[in-house]
């Protein structure tokens, strides 16, 4: 009996025990799943616009309606004052800051494009022999490449391999044990495949096909729901037809700002509005179709399409879908950003991110999603333009800066001292020096003494002296694009409004560390989140680690950003 009776007040403590140790489990859990979605954020929606420079929307905001832009505008924490900190303001290189919360020095995209020391040649950022594109149509057409970074591409295989630094989606994966679903979508590649990150999955825009398109990294076949939507042909649907004004043409700031000679004509696609996209054979059909508003409204029917296929944001695990429109860098690099074109681009986006914004509501709900909007660079206005305005500028052709390099190399003794150029970076031929027995900073210091003095240069920054340079802010900045491997030898650092190209379709350029180019918006909007506008300086780099504090998480392992303390506040 007694026996029993101990039996039984042990069964009783065990019991008792597994009831605590579930309550606490339970309970436990509970109050982890509360911590996690304290802000009850379900989807974190980063909108980046490419070449979205911070004024443009102030400056074409009476043409906006009160769901778009003005919307996030008045609803969010709003900082008018966001700038990049590094010198090459270029689209990966935006892109992987603002996904990663580092520098160029750290995630190793110092550029678009870089020589590629050991192979000899120039490598495009995110290309990947390993992993190629998934073709979608049996007999693909090839279409005529206008980006002149894509041009240089050795292979079609894309990944983000050469990305070195984590991405906040790599942290969602990490954080939620791969539960988080992770996107990005993009009218380019490299701004999908930087900020989905090594977790996520990565879709873009093809222009041989107007499909979109990704690569055996992410999937060994494309999933059901993209060959139907691929099955549409809804690019192709645009052939015979135009680009249009959206509004009176009297409504526009820049109404007279049409038919500019400097403007880039893409074979009958006209410099004055009706643009014609061109017929279903024409080569260049979808790049024009990209060099327009309807680019960015393929690009949000195809993420509504992946929203509700991938059932984003339909549970407790947040999910991470990263948008890029590309429209409006697109159509500045051929009209300018000082265009009728700029202007109608950056309206008729407003109202596709307003179309974004109601689908978002009705199928998982702005008070449960984390809006982070910014862009990726600006834009500096054309020479052309800005001379016809009173202020001296002009275009600088690298073999002319070649030229000036070598001329200053053979006061040395060696000929043809420059390796390659490829802005911004100068690469000397290091063997030539070592075998001629030379000091390498003294020949690097001589050479970007001589670029200095040329017209259309403000400042050509001997890299190997980066580390003991510290009073120029010109130099901090080039000093964090600097990767050890990639970057060249020579950091060659245009005038305001200069250009170091002369050649090509695309007119007009970012990629300098002048204000113009490295003056984004920063707004982020959701659950708990004030609206606010903040004028105080702030980076691209915190809007990472700022993702990451409402998320309760650690920020990316490289990010070197702080806190937005207003958007927690
Ligand atoms: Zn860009």
């Amino acid at each position: 009996m007694r026996l029993k009776v101990y039996q039984r007040v042990v069964s009783y403590r065990i019991s008792l025990l597994i009831i605590v140790a579930l309550t606490t489990l339970i309970v436990g859990n509970f109050s982890i799943a509360k911590a996690h979605t304290e802000q009850n954020i379900r989807l974190v929606l980063q909108i980046t616009i490419d070449g979205l420079r911070a004024d443009l929307i102030n400056r074409y905001a009476n043409g906006f309606a009160k769901d778009g832009f003005r919307f996030l505008m008045e609803k969010g924490t709003y900082y008018t004052n966001a700038h990049y900190q590094y010198a090459n303001t270029e689209t990966i290189v935006g892109h992987a800051t603002l996904a990663t919360g580092t520098f160029p020095s750290q995630h190793g995209m110092v550029g678009n494009v870089w020589f590629d020391r050991e192979a000899g040649e120039l490598a495009y950022n995110i290309e990947d022999p390993d992993h190629p594109i998934i073709p979608t149509r049996k007999n693909e057409t090839k279409g005529e490449q206008v980006d002149p970074a894509q041009k240089i591409s050795r292979t079609q295989g894309r990944s983000p391999a050469v990305l070195l630094a984590p991405t906040i989606g790599d942290g969602l994966a990490a954080y939620y044990g791969g539960r988080s679903k992770i996107f990005g979508v993009s009218g380019k590649d490299r701004s999908a495949v930087s900020m989905a990150g090594h977790a996520g999955k990565a879709f873009w825009f093809s222009t041989n096909t107007g499909d979109v398109v990704t690569s055996t990294y992410y999937y060994d076949t494309y999933p059901d729901w993209v060959v139907k939507w691929n099955d549409q042909r809804q690019a192709e649907g645009y052939a015979g037809k135009s680009w249009a004004l959206l509004n009176d043409p009297s409504t526009y700031l820049l109404a007279d700002q049409d038919d500019r000679p400097y403007e880039t004509d893409l074979r009958g696609y006209g410099r004055v509005f009706p643009h014609p996209f061109g017929q279903a054979d024409d080569k260049l059909l979808y790049t024009r179709i990209f060099v327009s508003p309807i680019g960015d409204q393929l690009t949000l029917d195809f993420s509504k399409s992946l929203i509700i296929h991938e059932q984003l944001g339909q549970d407790e695990i947040p999910d991470y879908l990263s948008i890029s429109f590309s429209g409006v860098d697109a159509v500045n690099h051929f009209f300018g950003p000082s265009s009728l074109e700029n202007e109608d681009v950056v309206v008729q986006l407003d109202r596709t991110l307003a179309g974004l914004f109601s689908f978002i509501d009705k199928n998982i709900g702005l008070k449960r999603t984390l809006v982070v909007f910014s862009a990726d660079h600006g834009m500096a206005d054309m020479p052309e333009y800005m001379t016809g305005l009173g202020y001296k500028a002009g275009r600088l052709g690298p073999d002319e800066i070649v030229a000036e390099a070598n001329k200053a190399g053979q006061k040395f003794g060696v000929d043809e001292i420059v390796r390659f150029f490829y802005r911004p970076y100068l690469y000397l031929n290091n063997k030539k020096i070592a075998n001629a027995k030379l000091d390498t900073v003294k020949v690097e210091q001589a050479i970007a003494d001589v670029l200095t003095n040329f017209e259309g240069i403000a400042l050509a920054v001997p890299t190997s002296r980066l580390p003991s340079q510290q009073a120029n802010p010109l130099v901090a900045q080039v000093r964090r694009n600097h990767h050890v491997t990639r970057s060249g030898d020579i950091y060659i650092i245009q005038e305001p409004y200069w250009f170091l190209f002369d050649k090509g379709p695309v007119r007009a350029m970012h990629g300098s560390p002048w204000r113009f180019d490295t003056h984004v918006p920063i707004i982020f909007m959701g659950p708990a989140i004030k609206s606010k506008t903040v004028h105080r300086l702030v980076h691209p780099v915190d809007v990472a680690p700022t993702i990451a504090a409402l998320l309760g998480m650690t920020p990316p392992g490289s990010a070197q950003g702080l806190i937005l303390e207003e958007v927690l506040r």
